[in-house]
């Protein structure tokens, strides 16, 4: 067959560097801190709670594709407990395979072709290629070094007539930025004057270490406009679960439900019972990930800076943020590449979530903290002792 003949917007979703680095690090038996997630799994209570879901016969066949009551009512609990959210657990919430299908379903449900989806640059991955699969475009609003602030210039700059959503990340990948209340209130005042809809990536809404995050569903004007997304892998470290969800008003969480619909149907029927179990009984053991997972921040921040590494240290997220111009590289992919084989160790290239990285952005790299103190250790040993000059 004349591959020509293949869809072309495939070139465009291409690899995710995710699974390419991972598969790097497999290859040559690097320490992985690329793709983000955990070496240790979540509360007992919660695998035990999925053990004893299949044992049961719970969710072993399809659930309702909305989501297992029990699950839908926790995450509806959890809203009103954090964050004094009041939420129908029957029309307001909606559970995802992951965020990643949640991310999915809303922009295909949103964007029509041709349409704009305002975002912040540097994206995560997902959410160029499923804008472009709905035949859509990203605009990028940039968010610069050190501190990735949101500027409301830049946000209003972006938003043109064809702007359908705003696609927020909070705290976010990859920069660690947590967005601050002034940064929300800007967003809610251009998505309440454009009339924007806003779909807002949370996942790690539980991992904000210097101020707290705030949902900007919460915001005056902002709840009938919000689309919410979070997710069970990020706050209870079981990102092999897939458990994530929706959450918004009735008529938009049932528009996602519509693509979600023939996009995986239903997933996870006994995990989702354990989420269930997490959501109403592991909220202590989330702070404490929380708690752990900002000293491993400093750890690996301390760490990469002493190795000469320009940091910019993470308010939120597992992942911080790294310039290599200062130990002499000045192409992060490049710098990737000759890190396993130097160093023993794989980190994530920033210039692929950029649309036109210039040189700054071209010299970012993301390191993840999500692994023990021990591992984090011996990857700082391994990168001092290594050589990383740019000319071998
Ligand atoms: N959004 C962001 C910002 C992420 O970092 C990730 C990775 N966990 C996801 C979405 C995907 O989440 P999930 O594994 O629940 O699909
Ligand atoms: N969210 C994880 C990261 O940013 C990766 C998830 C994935 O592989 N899609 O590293």
């Amino acid at each position: 067959m004349n591959s020509d003949r293949l869809v072309p917007h495939l070139d465009a979703l291409g690899t995710t560097i995710f699974a390419e680095m991972s598969a790097l690090a497999v290859a040559t038996g690097a320490i992985n801190l690329g793709q983000g997630f955990p070496d240790v799994d979540g509360p007992a209570s919660v695998a035990e709670a999925a053990v004893d879901a299949i044992r049961a016969g719970r969710g072993n066949q399809y659930p309702p594709g909305i989501g297992v009551p029990e699950l839908r009512q926790a995450i509806a609990r959890h809203q009103l407990q954090r964050y004094a959210q009041v939420l129908d657990p029957d029309t307001e919430v909606l559970v995802t395979a992951g965020a990643t299908e949640a991310v999915a379903a809303a922009m295909l449900a949103f964007v029509d072709r041709g349409d704009e989806v305002v975002a912040l640059e540097p994206f995560y991955d997902s959410y160029r290629s499923t804008v472009t699969m709905a035949r859509g475009r990203c605009v990028p609003v940039r968010l610069d070094p050190p501190d990735f602030r949101l500027d409301e210039g830049r946000l209003r700059e972006a938003v043109t007539a064809r702007t359908r959503v705003i696609l927020l990340n909070s705290p976010h990948n990859p920069t660690g930025a947590v967005l601050s209340r002034s940064e929300l209130d800007a967003v809610a005042r251009v998505a309440i004057e454009h009339d924007l809809l806003v779909v807002t990536d949370e996942v790690y809404e539980h991992l904000a270490f210097d101020e707290p995050h705030i949902p900007i569903a919460k915001l005056p004007g902002m709840a009938e406009r919000t689309v919410s997304i979070s997710s069970a892998g990020k706050s209870f470290s079981f990102t092999g679960w897939k458990i994530g969800w929706v959450t918004g008003p009735a008529a938009l969480v049932a528009a996602v439900r519509t693509t979600k619909q023939f996009l995986t149907f239903v997933s996870g029927g006994p995990f989702q019972f354990a989420v269930a179990h997490a959501l109403d009984n592991e909220m202590p053991w989330v702070e404490g990930l929380r708690e752990s997972m900002a000293d491993r921040r400093d750890l690996l921040s301390d760490g990469l800076t002493e190795l000469g590494l320009t940091v910019y240290r993470p308010r939120g997220t597992y992942f911080v943020t790294t310039d290599v111009r200062s130990v002499g590289w000045d192409d992060a992919l490049a710098f990737c590449h000759a890190l396993p084989q130097r160093a023993g160790v794989v980190a994530v290239p920033c210039s692929v979530f950029y649309e036109d990285p210039g040189p700054a952005e071209r010299a970012l790299v993301r390191w993840t903290f999500s692994k023990q103190e021990n591992v984090l250790t011996d990857a700082l040993t391994r990168l001092a002792a290594a050589d990383l000059s740019p000319d071998l």
